[in-house]
């Protein structure tokens, strides 16, 4: 949600002019869009300004701005902290960026708007995207459901949903423009329509984006266990680009902890849930978050995650220790769990998992994927890379035994466009390109990060 916001204030700086630079002593704009979901996340931010600040020093006209949830729910401190920065806006302040940059540069006091609360769900930001293959496209913000132990909805304030026509006519503009991918994003997307005139839920949105022409694959995140339906399982088995890849945050595998961090599901109710998922849809990809050492997490209560863990056999998981944070249930909550038992069952986690995935993905070896691409290889300049419709990192190559020759040519907007040459037996009626393709590759290698492959001929 932190880049998709950033997407955005990119986009609203190019219209008044401005453009990226990765160079801060050119710069005569710094903003930090700021996380706040755990506690190092929020620290790095001062860090992160210290360091800015000698460019402050070197030229007083640069503007200091911090957006995000840390400017949302900690502006004072931020001022009182970092005397220097410019400008602090809110989460539900983006829209208004430019004019408050204006305030701030011309002014000698910093600039400080918060809103708490957005009347409506605001259109027509110009969002400067960073791929042109995949975008994510935001349905809804805020939530509703105030976990013990988040911050979100201090920070992004209630939910709102989208109007369903302003996400359908943003989609088909994306793929107008060559766009294959979406990715659908909502703190608790499930939940998206709840309250709206057109009383349309989100298996009914997934229905109708499926329709559109030339968007080849839907993702979404999050869920919420709670608001998981029959439904959007029907949806997701019987719409071919709805993708069978599902993030199931589960957090713990304990009916107390369940409890105590105000998930409204129990163990049982989850089971059934990821028991459906993998008895209707065929090859489903499951990933989850786990909040490691959660107050009063005893060794039963940890031994219930462990035992959660081994039978679901989750793709991946995304693991955090537990971070007490401001204004939150759980900060205050008796039986806080020390940092080195945190640390430890962390790691026993973490050990488990690495060997569930490097099993699954073991037994992807020899099997044939679609892959859609995204471009050359990180680690292997020779080698494309792409995804699996299960969202599994492939790098691959053209040609049996021999590396891929391939040819970078840069397009007029910068974006990187990778060109096999002429002759390519994969080169989709000669014109070439593959970057934005979904090509079929044997995977003929399997790692913990990512799969080796082959293209099919
Ligand atoms: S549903 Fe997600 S975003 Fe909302 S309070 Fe719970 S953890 Fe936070």
């Amino acid at each position: 949600m932190n880049k998709y916001d950033s997407e955005k204030m990119a986009g609203m700086l190019r219209k008044y002019n401005y453009s990226l630079t990765p160079d801060l002593n050119s710069a005569d704009v710094v903003l930090l869009n700021t996380c706040s979901i755990r506690e190092k996340a929020e620290q790095k931010v001062f860090s992160k300004l210290g360091r800015i600040k000698k460019y402050k020093v070197k030229n007083p006209n640069l503007v200091i701005g911090v957006g995000g949830c840390v400017g949302q729910i900690s502006s004072k401190a931020i001022l009182k902290r970092a005397p220097y920065v410019d400008l602090v806006f809110g989460t539900l302040n983006i829209h208004r960026l430019p004019s408050l940059l204006e305030t701030a540069s011309k002014g000698n006091a910093a600039v400080s708007e918060i809103f708490s609360e957005a009347e409506q769900y605001l259109e027509d930001y110009p969002i400067s995207r960073k791929s042109g293959i995949q975008a994510w496209v935001s349905i809804m913000h805020g939530c509703n459901n105030y976990c013990s132990y988040c911050v979100v909805p201090y920070t992004r304030g209630r939910e709102i949903s989208r109007k369903c026509n302003d996400i359908l006519n943003e989609i088909k503009v994306l793929s107008q423009h060559g766009y294959k991918e979406v990715t659908l994003l909502g703190q608790n997307v499930n939940s998206y329509g709840k309250g709206t005139e057109e009383g349309i839920t989100f298996p009914g949105l997934l229905e109708k984006i499926n329709e559109i022409p030339g968007i080849e694959r839907i993702r979404f995140v999050t869920s919420h266990p709670k608001d998981f339906s029959k439904e959007l399982i029907r949806v997701i088995k019987n719409f071919d680009k709805v993708c069978e890849q599902i993030h199931l945050p589960a957090q713990s595998g304990s009916n107390k902890i369940l409890s105590l961090m105000n998930r409204k599901y129990s163990l049982k109710d989850y089971m059934e849930k990821i028991n459906t998922l993998k008895s209707s849809i065929s090859g489903v990809a499951l990933s989850t978050d786990i909040i490691v050492g959660f107050p009063g997490e005893t060794k039963q209560d940890f031994q219930a995650t462990i035992d959660l863990i081994t039978k679901i056999e989750f793709d991946s998981i995304f693991l955090f220790n537990f971070s007490p944070r401001p204004e939150t249930v759980a900060a205050k909550l008796p039986g806080q769990v020390n940092e080195k038992i945190k640390q430890k069952r962390f790691n026993t986690l973490l050990d488990l998992q690495k060997g569930i995935t490097l099993k699954l993905n073991k037994r992807l070896e020899g099997k044939n994927v679609d892959i859609l691409v995204e471009g050359k290889s990180k680690t292997n300049l020779d080698k494309l890379t792409g995804r699996t419709r299960t969202n599994k990192i492939v790098n691959f190559t053209v040609r049996a035994g021999t590396a891929a020759k391939l040819k970078l040519n840069t397009s007029a907007d910068g974006d990187e466009i990778f060109q096999k040459e002429i002759g390519s037996e994969v080169s989709n009626a000669g014109k070439g390109y593959l970057t934005g393709k979904i090509v079929p590759v044997k995977i003929v290698r399997s790692g913990l990060y990512s799969l080796d492959g082959q293209v099919i001929n």
